[in-house]
């Protein structure tokens, strides 16, 4: 197999890799960037389905995350403008109930302040998440949380259903995620749904990923996946899965979480971090794209974990005379994303009488190249093993929104930690440390 070499591999082409590629490379610095798919984009990944673009895996983005923000000015795109919505349905204590986004709101709100009382308190500084003593919740799932509420039936069912867009499993999640994206928000859980879950970018993410491409001088090669990746002291070695082998001065990896176990890296990384890799993250959902026939009034809904196989579903575009909803499933294996039946009786739960006419969906889980959709931290994992993969690894470097700090799980942190670890590779090369 052919070798060759460069000054900076860079290791998976979704938003983190690519951003760190695009910035390594415009600093005069040779870059390759390898990406297992055929396609750039990773856990991003706009399609195209029923006559129109959609995005299958990560969407929204807010002017409050300032990386993504920055990223969306520089190249002038613009945001999607929602569809107004005023008709909310919740399903608690067995019943189906529905109201006004006020109605809702009132519901919600008073139980979302006591979940999340102590966010900012604990995270003062929700951009440093490795510095806080927060050994008394280091190991509190949110299902302890909930718990420890001793809510009614109808209250735990309705913050469960707000909550439910968000988890998987209540007792493989950590509180500490939850709490540092609400502190991010001011400790307003309704101003962090805005930001996590609302404006999505005109023409969808592959407009701005590939944006950012276009200022890149790396050298993109796609269907690479990466197997090993070595430093011997004095350069890296990345032999890819058919080996090839690239020699570089440094490294950065890029990858999902959940694939990190799939490759080899020496020397070995520090125990906890080996086994964060070994455990990886819990989220196992699934994003679900229904067409329903005729245009229906724009609607939320949410249930609680369990209790319906799609947890949170919201209207999110008119088109061609039919209505485009956009469904959350905490359990990919409670339902089938292409069975447009089952999809269909779901949604009646809600909406009687909803007649689907289409699905669109991408098995993110199955995906040997992501293995769950965006990360949700175990217990402890966020603060203590986490911050270990965002320092330097002598040559390799490590990047993505499954470990950034703000913007962990999103977008905006898979570019933060991209920008950062092309920073800190200049700086080294710089330095001569690489
Ligand atoms: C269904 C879904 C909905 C989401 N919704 C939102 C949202 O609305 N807003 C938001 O901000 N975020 C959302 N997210 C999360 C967001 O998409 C991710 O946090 C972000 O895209 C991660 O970017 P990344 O570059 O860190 O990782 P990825 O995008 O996963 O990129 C990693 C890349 O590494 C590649 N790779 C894997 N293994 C190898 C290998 N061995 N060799 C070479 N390459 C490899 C992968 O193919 C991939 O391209 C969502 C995610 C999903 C799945």
């Amino acid at each position: 197999m052919a070798n060759s070499s460069c000054d900076v591999v860079v290791i998976g082409a979704g938003f983190a890799g690519v951003t760190a590629a695009r910035d390594l490379s415009v600093e005069g610095h040779s870059v390759v960037l390898l990406e297992a798919r055929d396609r750039v984009g990773g856990r991003t990944y706009t399609d195209e389905a029923f006559g129109r673009r959609v995005d299958l895996g990560g969407t929204y983005v807010h002017w409050t995350q300032p990386n993504v923000w920055r990223e969306l000015q520089r190249h002038r795109i613009p945001l999607a403008v929602p569809l107004d919505i005023d008709k909310v349905y919740w399903l608690a204590d067995g019943t189906v109930h529905s109201g006004s986004q006020l109605d809702y709101n009132a519901a919600v709100s008073p139980l979302a302040a006591r979940f999340f009382a102590d966010a900012r308190a604990r995270f003062p500084l929700p951009f440093e998440v490795n510095a806080v003593d927060n050994d008394d919740i280091g190991q509190e799932t949110i299902g302890d949380r909930l718990d420890s509420l001793a809510l009614s039936p109808y209250d735990r069912d309705v913050l469960d259903g707000t909550l439910a867009t968000l988890v998987h499993s209540y007792s493989e999640q950590g509180t500490e995620q939850l709490l540092v994206w609400a502190a991010a928000s001011f400790g307003d859980w309704a101003a962090f749904m805005e930001t996590a879950g609302y404006w999505p970018i005109e023409g969808g993410t592959r407009r701005l990923l590939d944006a950012i491409l276009g200022e890149s001088k790396a050298e993109l090669r796609l269907s690479t996946p990466v197997g090993s990746i070595d430093d011997d002291g004095t350069s890296v070695t990345v032999t890819t899965r058919t080996g090839e082998r690239i020699r570089a001065r440094s490294a950065v990896v890029a990858l999902p979480l959940n694939t990190l176990s799939d490759i080899s890296v020496s020397p070995r990384l520090a125990q906890p971090v080996r086994d964060m890799i070994e455990q990886k993250h819990p989220m196992r959902t699934a994003k679900i794209w229904a067409r329903v026939r005729g245009e229906i009034e724009p609607f939320f809904a949410f249930a609680p974990v369990g209790k319906n196989p799609l947890n949170s579903v919201r209207v999110e575009y008119l088109h061609d005379g039919d209505t485009l909803v956009v469904c959350f499933a905490s359990d990919a294996s409670a339902i089938d994303g292409t069975d447009r039946e089952a999809v269909q009786a779901a949604l009646r739960t809600f909406v009687p009488g909803i007649e689907v006419v289409d699905t669109a969906v991408h098995d993110w889980v199955g995906d040997e190249f992501s293995q769950g959709t965006w990360v949700h931290h175990r217990p402890g994992h966020l603060t203590k093993a986490a911050p270990g993969l965002r320092e330097p690894h002598g040559r390799i470097h490590f990047a993505g929104g499954d470990i950034a700090a703000f913007g962990v799980g999103g977008i905006d942190g898979a570019i933060e930690s991209g920008a950062r670890a092309a920073r800190d590779v200049t700086a080294a090369l710089a330095d001569g440390h690489h």
